[in-house]
C-alpha cells in the first residue's frame, strides 16, 4: 500500500468528501512547502500503514501477558517487539512504549518518582524548558514546586554554575534536563553529578535528541538518568507518541505510573508503529540519516549566520537551530509570518538574551526528503532575502514550491 493510496483512498472520498479534501490538502501543504519545524518529520509509509491498520480497533489495558481485555495475544506480540527493540536500540534495561505523547511520558516519570508539592529543578520556560517542566498553565507547574535554571545570556549555553547553586539551595527531589530549543548536546554526566550531590533523581527529557541518540550522533542519557522520557515522532521519525526508558529497579514503578495511574488502554496501532520505527532506527541507513540531519543543520546554521542572523550558541550539535532575526530588521513573530507566506514553515522560540522572540528551525524533515548541503545554503539565502524584503512573497513561494517538488516526501 503506497501512501498516496492511503491518503487518497476512494472509500473516504466517496463517503466524506469534506474530510477527504482536508486530508489531501494537508498532504499537498506538507509536500509543497518546507517543514522547518524542529519537532516534525515524515514517518515512513510502513509506519503510516500500521497506524491506519486494524490494530487501531483493539483495546489492551495492561501489559503483554497481563491484560484486562480478551483477545490481546496478537497485539501483545507487537508490544513485546516494541519493548525489545527499544531496549536493544538504546541499551536500556526497561522500556515502556505506551505513553500517548511526550507529555504523557513526562507525567508518568513524575508520577513514578514524586509526590505533589515536591521541588523539581528544570530549565526555565523562558530558556527553552517544555510546558511539562513547570509551566503554571500545565499540571507540572500546578502540582509541583518548580525552580528554573537558565542559560548564559551571552553564550546561550546552560549555566552549570547556576544549576549547581540552585540544586544546593533548593535540594530538589528531581532534576530535569532537556529542552524544546537547546541546540547543543547536554552534559548528562554533569547533571548526574549534581543530582547525586543533592540526593535528587535525574530525569532526562530527550524528546528532541532521542532520534540522534538512536543514530549514534548524540550522547545517550540512558547511562546517566534514572528515567529517560522521549517522543517517537521527532527526529526518531516514528508515530506520534511517547516512550520511557529506565533501569530494572524502577521498571515496575514506571509501568504503574503509565497504566493504571495516568493512562487507560494503550493505542496498539501506535505501539506497533513504534516497533516499526525502532526497527528502522536500528539500521545503518538510519544512522546515516541522523548524521546527515546534523551535517545539514551545521550548514544551515553557518549559512544563516553568514546572512546576518544571530545564531544562538554560534551553531548547533543537533538537528535544531535557534536564531535572532533582529539584525535583519525584523522580530521573530513578524519573521515567522512572512516566512510562512513564502512556504518556509517554522516556529518562534525564546532567546537567551532579552524578551524578543527568535526563530527555531530543524533539519529532520528536509533531510528525510533527501535534501543536502546545497539545499540548506539555498534555504538560508531565501529565508534571509524574504526577511530583508529582497525577494517578494510570490517569487519566494515559487522558489519554495520548485525546491519542494524536487524532493517529494512520499512516492507519488
Ligand atoms: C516535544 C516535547 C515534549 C512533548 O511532546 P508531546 O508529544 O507534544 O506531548 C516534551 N518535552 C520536550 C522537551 C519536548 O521537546
Amino acid at each position: 500500500m503506497t501512501v498516496g493510496h492511503a491518503l487518497e483512498s476512494d472509500v473516504l472520498r466517496r463517503q466524506d468528501p469534506e474530510v477527504a479534501e482536508v486530508v489531501a490538502g494537508e498532504g499537498e501543504r506538507q509536500a509543497g512547502s518546507l517543514q522547518l519545524n524542529a519537532a516534525e518529520n515524515f514517518m515512513s509509509p510502513a509506519v503510516l500503514a500500521v497506524l491506519g491498520s486494524p490494530l487501531a480497533n483493539k483495546y489492551a489495558e495492561g501489559y503483554p501477558g497481563n491484560r484486562h481485555h480478551g483477545g490481546c495475544e496478537i497485539v501483545d506480540v507487537a508490544e513485546r517487539l516494541a519493548v525489545e527493540r527499544a531496549t536493544a536500540l538504546f541499551g536500556a534495561e526497561h522500556a515502556n512504549v505506551q505513553p500517548h505523547s511526550g507529555s504523557s511520558a513526562v507525567l508518568a516519570a513524575y508520577a513514578a518518582l514524586l509526590r505533589p508539592g515536591d521541588t523539581v529543578l528544570a530549565l526555565g520556560l523562558p530558556y527553552g524548558g517544555h510546558l511539562t517542566h513547570g509551566s503554571p498553565a500545565n499540571f507540572s507547574g500546578r502540582w509541583f514546586d518548580f525552580v528554573g535554571y537558565g542559560v548564559d545570556a551571552e553564550s546561550g549555553l546552560i549555566d552549570h554554575d547556576q544549576v549547581r547553586t540552585l540544586a544546593r539551595a533548593h535540594r530538589p527531589k528531581a532534576i530535569v534536563c532537556g529542552s524544546i530549543a537547546y541546540p547543543r548536546h547536554i552534559d548528562h554526566a554533569f547533571f548526574r553529578e549534581v543530582a547525586d550531590e543533592v540526593g535528587a533523581y535525574l530525569i532526562a527529557d530527550a524528546a528532541h535528541p532521542i532520534g540522534l541518540v538512536a543514530g549514534g550522533v548524540a550522547p545517550s542519557p540512558v547511562p546517566y538518568a534514572d528515567i529517560v522520557c522521549a517522543t517517537t515522532h521527532k527526529v526518531l521519525r516514528g508515530p506520534r507518541g511517547g516512550m520511557i526508558l529506565c533501569g530494572a529497579e524502577l521498571a515496575e514503578r514506571v509501568d504503574r505510573a503509565v497504566f493504571p495511574f495516568s493512562q487507560g488502554g494503550a493505542q496498539m496501532n501506535s505501539v506497533a508503529a513504534k516497533a516499526v520505527a525502532f526497527g528502522e532506527a536500528a539500521t545503518p541507513a538510519f544512522a546515516a540519516y541522523a548524521h546527515r540531519v546534523v551535517a545539514n543543520a551545521r550548514v544551515l546554521a553557518a549559512a544563516l549566520a553568514a546572512e546576518g542572523l544571530t545564531v544562538t550558541t554560534g551553531g548547533t550539535d543537533t538537528h535544531l537551530i535557534t536564531a535572532d532575526p533582529a539584525p535583519l530588521g525584523v522580530d521573530g513573530r513578524t519573521a515567522r509570518g512572512r516566512l510562512a507566506a513564502a512556504g518556509l514553515v517554522l516556529d518562534c522560540c525564546a532567546l537567551p538574551h532579552g524578551d524578543d522572540r527568535g526563530l527555531r528551525l530543524g533539519t529532520a524533515a528536509l533531510t528525510t526528503q533527501g535534501m543536502g548541503a546545497p539545499e540548506m545554503t539555498f534555504v538560508a539565502g531565501l529565508l534571509a532575502s524574504v526577511l530583508r524584503g529582497g525577494t517578494g512573497p510570490g517569487r519566494a513561494r515559487e522558489d519554495v514550491r520548485e525546491l519542494a517538488a524536487a524532493f517529494p516526501p512520499y512516492p507519488r
